[in-house]
């Protein structure tokens, strides 16, 4: 069902009057993790001011040790549609366990499968029994074929509104968290007709590389760029290291808008 050759137009995802997929490519920016209410006001209000409509915020984390912040849970998710309210703004976070899946439609406008879930199949079918778009981010180690058949399995249960996000792969170097592999792009466009993002900031775990790599994803042909942003990354409750602040944002934010694809 997502085979290009069985539909060869390009699915269109409407959040909020943002399209994705229609050429001009849409950006997601926010937080890691919400972590309070003023916390992800004050990113909105980052991304209200550079006309932009799409915000992220994780309530549930995946945290690789159990000690770590786990989220806020329905908190987070509360507190993201209050914002989205306040700001007009469409949110996308999370979800990790089916069960919550009928619960989060009330509270978000963009159901986030993660890396470590790609393959959690019954997570997979629950999102494709609801009406909610859907961003699917590639396993940790997950080939291209397999990515494409997480995506059938949403897609065979109804729900046909997905977003594929390469968010890079485990590989043998070390100079990045992960490797970005660019040229997924490319081939998940003409493989699907699903729209493509890029989440620069889990493939690098690198600030330095955030403007290079989204850039590069631009060029390529992606629908979109995904980027966290934190008010304070040196204090934040995950992925520290590679959140930008406000100062590095607008930098972000200055170069992206050199170039003259987008609008
Ligand atoms: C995230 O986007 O919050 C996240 C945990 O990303 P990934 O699943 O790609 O590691
Ligand atoms: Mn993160």
């Amino acid at each position: 069902l997502v085979s290009r050759k069985k539909k060869p137009e390009n699915t269109l995802i409407n959040l909020k009057g943002e399209i994705i997929g229609n050429g001009i490519p849409s950006f997601v920016f926010g937080p890691c993790a919400v972590e309070s209410y003023d916390q992800v006001a004050i990113v909105a209000e980052a991304v209200k001011k550079k006309g932009l409509k799409l915000l992220r915020g994780g309530a549930y984390k995946p945290r690789t040790s159990p000690y770590d912040f786990q989220g806020l849970g329905l908190e987070g998710l509360q507190i993201l549609k209050r914002v989205a309210d306040e700001y007009d703004l469409a949110v996308i976070s999370e979800i990790v366990n089916p069960a919550d899946i009928e619960t989060a439609v009330d509270y978000i406008d963009v159901i986030q499968i993660g890396a470590r879930n790609m393959q959690n199949f019954e997570l997979l079918k629950a999102a494709g029994q609801v009406d909610k778009p859907v961003l699917l981010k590639r396993g940790l180690a997950a080939t291209i074929d397999e990515f494409i058949h997480a995506a059938e399995y949403i897609m065979s249960q109804g729900n046909g509104n997905i977003i594929l996000c390469e968010r890079g792969i485990r590989t043998y170097e070390k100079a990045t968290r992960n490797t970005l592999d660019i040229s997924a792009v490319p081939i998940l466009k003409q493989e699907t007709h699903l729209p493509v993002m890029v989440d620069v900031t889990h493939s690098t775990g690198r600030r330095d590389l955030l403007i290079p790599t989204a850039k590069a994803a631009l060029a390529i042909g992606a629908d979109g760029v995904m980027a966290e942003v934190h008010p304070d990354p040196a204090v934040a409750l995950s992925d520290s290291a590679q959140q930008m602040d406000f100062e590095q944002f607008d930098q972000f934010w200055e170069e992206i808008q050199k170039l003259n694809w987008v609008t």
